[in-house]
C-alpha cells in the first residue's frame, strides 16, 4: 500500500513530541471528520508561524511584538528578573500568575557532555540587563536536573560581582524534574518561598 495523504499526514503528527503513532491516528482522523475550516486554519496558522513570531531583544522570550507583552507592560517589576532555561517555561509560570516581575530566557543550560558551555546561552545579555543598576533581584528558576544545578551555581558565582540578591526557588520541585510538569500550586509555593542564595 502507497502512502496517502492520510498515512503522510500521521507520520508528520507523530513527530511532534508527546504523540505516538495512536493518538496521531486520532488527531488526523479528527481532522477529516471535522469542518475543512480546521483543517484550513490550522494550515493558516502553521505556513506563517515562524515568520509572525520573533524573540524579544530583552528577555529572548517568543513573541509576536518586540519587545514582548511582559517587558513593555509597565506593571511589571523590572527590578526582579526570574532566569528560565526555555521561553515555554517562562509560559509556564506566567499562567501561574504568581510572578510580578520580567524574565530571561537563557536558551538551554550548560551540559558539557552535550558541548553546551556558558558562551552558548544568553548570560551576556543578562549581564547587560544589570548594568542599568535597575535590577535588584534575580530568581533563578531552573529545573533541579544536574544541568539546571551546574548553571545555577556558574550564576551565583558570576552575579556575585553585581548587587543584586539571587534566589533559588523553593524546595517543592521535584528533583531531577521539570518546570513543566509541575502544578500551578506547587510552582506558586515555590516562588513564595524561595531560597536566598
Ligand atoms: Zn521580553
Amino acid at each position: 500500500m502507497g502512502q496517502n495523504a492520510i498515512d503522510r499526514l500521521i507520520t508528520l503528527f507523530s513527530k511532534l513530541p508527546g504523540i505516538g503513532k495512536k493518538s496521531a491516528g486520532r488527531i488526523v482522523y479528527h481532522i477529516l471528520d471535522s469542518s475543512p475550516v480546521l483543517a484550513e486554519t490550522l494550515s493558516k496558522e502553521l505556513s506563517g508561524f515562524h515568520q509572525a513570531i520573533k524573540r524579544c531583544g530583552v528577555c529572548g522570550g517568543f513573541t509576536e511584538a518586540d519587545p514582548c507583552a511582559v517587558c513593555s507592560n509597565p506593571a511589571r517589576d523590572k527590578t526582579i528578573i526570574c532566569v528560565v532555561e526555555t521561553a515555554q517555561d517562562m509560559r509556564i509560570i506566567e499562567e501561574g500568575r504568581e510572578f510580578a516581575g520580567v524574565y530571561h530566557v537563557l536558551g538551554g543550560l550548560i551540559a558539557p557532555l552535550e558541548g553546551v558551555s556558558p558562551a552558548n546561552l544568553s548570560i551576556d545579555k543578562l549581564i547587560n540587563r544589570l548594568r542599568s543598576n535597575t535590577v535588584k533581584e534575580i530568581i533563578l528558576a531552573l529545573n533541579p536536573t544536574v544541568e539546571g544545578d551546574t548553571t545555577a551555581l556558574y550564576l551565583q558565582k558570576t552575579l556575585k560581582e553585581y548587587p543584586v540578591d539571587v534566589y533559588r526557588l523553593a524546595s517543592g520541585m521535584p528533583v531531577g524534574g521539570n518546570i513543566e510538569y509541575i502544578d500551578k500550586l506547587t510552582l506558586s509555593r515555590s516562588f513564595r518561598g524561595k531560597v536566598k542564595v
